[in-house]
């Protein structure tokens, strides 16, 4: 029987059995919707496809096809996806028009089935939500999930994850969990409806990297345009750069910890990380999230960082110009917050390179003020360690200490970049 767009089908592969709604393909593959809203691209050569439900015939709310739970296989590892929601998330029902964000580490692996070679997955759901929406008290239930799932026997974790804040959720959770298994970020900046989504390579290459040795919170999303590799990006060192590209994702002052070739599925490392089991297990969840990033602009009313003291903020991190440098006037502001124990740390809107204020009389004078430089480390993440650091200790000069000390690769000792 001639197959239509819209059609309801069974294509069996392999062993393994789709049921969803036929959906538009360019490339010759069986494109299905299945009923978990995700899509399944399958070869047709070897398939075996039955027509369920012509379109015509099918009424407006089909009744969802009955789902087999899938079996976990022997001797594969044991990856626990939890996902926050953002687009690698989503399902769109072609019929309604919804947008929802609940899955199942079933409907995951009905939609990307490559993953069932790579281990036996449990799924769990911490949020449904965009990652613009997410908070410090998020990044910490998201961090005793993880904790939880570590003790609960898993050899890696998959964060699925939105991608805008994603950099802030990777870095909170490096600092506040010292693993003895890789914990993965991952998303996908197209959705799984779209035929140019990136999200199928992204989850496997994910997986790879989740039952290797790459015992650090990383990131793992697509390296160039091509569908190929996905660079393994530390979290302490990595930054979204497009709005849109599949790409996005780039290491700063670093090379990413090494890539993920999809093609054969092997992983090559550029750089020396913490390895499987080399660590103990432990959770450091205190944050102080009355933190402010600030962006000093040419010109900028002094009153901007005068506002976060007076409203109570705890530290303040500034985005200076190059070096790190803010305007003369906003120096004493800087004083008035050091002075009241308020700790003040500078990176640079540059993104690239390291702070110095030892070049320039500005800089100087924020040093003296009792401004700590934030050497090669990301505005966000400079940001996000405050909030840990000051989590952890309240005693200001501990503080600034700790701020100045190297953690999770956040700060290099020399520049190489
Ligand atoms: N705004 C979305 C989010 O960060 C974009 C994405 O999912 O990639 O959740």
């Amino acid at each position: 029987m001639e197959l239509e767009e819209g059609d309801r089908v069974k294509v069996e592969k392999t062993g393994v059995e789709y049921e969803g709604i036929v959906m538009p393909s360019t490339t010759g593959r069986i494109i299905i919707k299945m009923d978990s809203g995700y899509n399944a691209g399958i070869d047709k050569e070897g398939a075996t496809v039955t027509v369920v439900q012509k379109k015509k015939d099918m009424m407006l709310s089909p009744k969802a096809a009955e789902k087999d739970e899938i079996e976990p296989r022997k001797g594969l590892p044991k990856i626990s996806i939890l996902s926050t929601g953002g687009t690698i998330a989503s399902k769109i029902d072609y019929r309604t028009g919804a947008v929802t964000s609940q899955f199942s580490a079933d409907d995951i692996l009905r939609a990307i089935p490559e993953l069932m070679d790579i281990a036996n997955f449990s799924g769990r759901v911490v949020y449904n939500i965009l990652s613009e929406n997410m908070k410090a008290d998020y990044w910490k239930t998201l961090a005793k999930a993880v904790v939880e799932e570590i003790k609960n026997g898993a050899d890696g974790i998959i964060v699925a994850h939105g991608t805008d804040t994603m950099m802030y959720s990777a870095a909170a959770l490096s600092f506040m969990i010292d693993t003895p298994v890789p914990i993965v970020f991952v998303g996908s900046q197209r959705s799984a409806d779209r035929p140019s989504s990136d999200n199928a390579v992204n989850a496997i290459c994910a997986a790879k990297v989740a039952v290797s040795d790459i015992a650090e919170v990383s990131v793992v999303m697509h390296s160039d345009t091509s569908d190929e590799k996905c660079s393994i990006h530390r979290a302490t060192k990595v930054r979204k750069m497009h709005t849109s590209r599949r790409d996005a994702f780039r290491s700063v002052n670093s090379e990413p910890v090494g890539y993920v070739d999809y093609t054969n599925g092997k992983i090559f490392t550029s750089l020396p990380y913490v390895k499987r089991d080399e660590k103990e297990l432990a959770l450091n969840d205190s944050l102080e999230p009355r933190c402010a990033l600030v962006k000093f602009t040419p010109g900028a009313d002094p009153a901007i960082l005068g506002y976060f003291i007076d409203a109570g903020y705890k530290g303040i991190v500034i985005e200076g110009t190059g070096l790190g440098h803010v305007s003369t006037d906003w120096v004493p502001q800087i004083e008035r917050a050091t002075s009241k124990e308020i700790p003040v740390m500078v990176t640079s809107q540059c993104l690239y390179g390291r702070i110095c204020d030892r070049v320039y009389d500005t800089g100087r004078d924020m040093l003296k003020a009792g401004a700590v430089e934030g050497e090669d480390m990301l505005p966000e993440v400079a940001l996000v360690k405050m909030m840990w650091v000051l989590g952890q200790s309240e005693d200001y000069s501990t503080a600034v200490n700790m701020l100045k000390e190297n953690f999770k690769s956040e700060i290099n000792e020399r520049s190489l970049f």
